[in-house]
């Protein structure tokens, strides 16, 4: 997608709050804005392509190559020194793998105790989860548009009932969001569902990486990678869902007494445990023992990886730890269960409530086709819209 002009210059920095609008070639009669904070600088764009660039593995003369600039243009944009234009700075986000609201916004404080991107040599999984970092900031930009538009109502945040101290009591909790969700002990179906009803939005993203999740005031949001395994994914959206319902690891019992890696174990368990009960292992053990049949069966029902599965059934003292050597393969799912595994996080891409309130904008005109399509992160296509009389929408 290409922008090709600017209707409205860039004001940063100003008293209120700037905008900026770009017309993309793929749809027409097309201007989207973005409002941005007003404390904003020329030094901070800067520095947020700086940061974006290390994470891209560039040097400044590369990025220069690839934009088209001198060396000490960038130089000078990283350092604040010269501003861009609506054009340049979608060029730059297109370069860069970051979504162009990245260099316009502050990013939310609980994301402040991330390591930041300050030298030349960052590793590969530190790039990849400042990638995560900057989509989830744009998903909660999103989030917060539809709500500043009247159209989105985040759903009420459940309360956890326990404080979660040890991986029992993280296990517990995880059978309460079952009880609450109506799932009980049965296979939970949509992940994207049970996170939006305990308060959790979660988006699906093409980012390579695991997941990343932040609570910024009354707003939970999740986003998880596409990208890789299926049974991976939705451990790692049920493990964003255990942060979010046992609460930020720095305000409450967790954040005391255990380290950061111990409290990620912890989420761990929380999340097994979500997606597949111990106690449903050990009824599915005859005589104390789940046979490697018996486990693919559960690992079909309930989704989840072969790695969970075993661990889980290891935990529950009814498995070797050996059985995780050998993945089942397909023919094998087809022998225990008659049908292979769908993946989940697939094809729905936003939680319900979300996309119900893009359509809702969309229609009313307050949002262009693009931005909706944008919105729904590949979940829909702008032929999938109705039509629309796109001549009242406002610059
Ligand atoms: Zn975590």
């Amino acid at each position: 997608m290409m922008a090709t002009a600017g209707r409205r210059s860039l004001r940063i920095g100003g008293r209120q709050a700037a905008f900026y609008s770009i017309f993309l070639v793929s749809d027409q009669a097309v201007c989207d804005y973005r409002t941005m904070d007003d404390r904003w600088s020329w030094l901070d764009v800067g520095q947020r392509v700086r940061e974006s660039r290390v994470a891209a593995g560039l040097s400044q003369e590369d990025l220069a190559r690839k934009i088209g600039l001198g060396r000490t243009m960038i130089a000078k944009i990283e350092s604040g020194k010269r501003g861009m234009d609506a054009l340049e700075l979608a060029k730059f986000a297109r370069t860069l793998g970051v979504p162009l609201g990245h260099f316009l916004t502050r990013p939310p404080e609980v994301l402040s105790h991330r390591a930041e991107l300050s030298d030349d040599n960052a590793s590969e999984a530190e790039a990849q989860s400042y990638r995560m970092d900057a989509s989830l900031q744009e998903w909660l930009a999103d989030i917060r548009q539809l709500i500043t538009l009247g159209v989105l109502q985040v759903p009420e945040r459940r309360g956890c009932p326990a404080s979660v101290e040890d991986h029992g009591s993280a296990r517990r909790v995880a059978l309460w969001v079952r009880a609450e969700t109506g799932w009980n002990l049965d296979p939970i179906d949509s992940l994207m569902t049970v996170c939006e009803s305990m308060g959790q939005l979660v988006a699906v993203v093409e980012i390579p990486g695991d997941g990343a999740s932040l609570i910024d005031g009354e707003v939970g949001a999740a986003v998880v990678s596409r990208i890789g395994d299926p049974g991976r994914r939705r451990t790692t959206a049920a493990h964003e869902l255990g942060h979010f319902v046992v609460g930020d690891e720095y305000s409450n019992d967790l954040g005391v007494h255990t380290s950061r890696v111990d409290r990620e174990k912890i989420i761990n368990s929380f999340a097994a445990e979500l997606l597949l009960p111990l106690s449903v292992v050990r009824a599915q053990a005859v005589s104390g023992v789940c046979s490697r049949k018996e486990l693919i069966k559960l690992a079909a029902s309930y989704r989840t990886s072969w790695t969970l599965a075993v661990s889980q059934a290891v935990t529950a003292g009814v498995a070797e730890r050996s059985l995780s050597r050998n993945t089942p393969t397909r023919a094998e799912f087809l022998e225990a269960v008659g049908w292979a595994p769908q993946p989940d996080l697939e094809s729905v891409r936003v939680p319900p409530v979300f996309a119900q309130a893009v359509l809702e904008a969309w229609r009313q005109s307050m949002i262009t086709s693009t931005r909706a399509v944008e919105m729904m992160r590949g979940e829909l296509e702008i032929s999938d819209l109705p039509g629309r009389d796109e001549s009242d929408v406002e610059p």
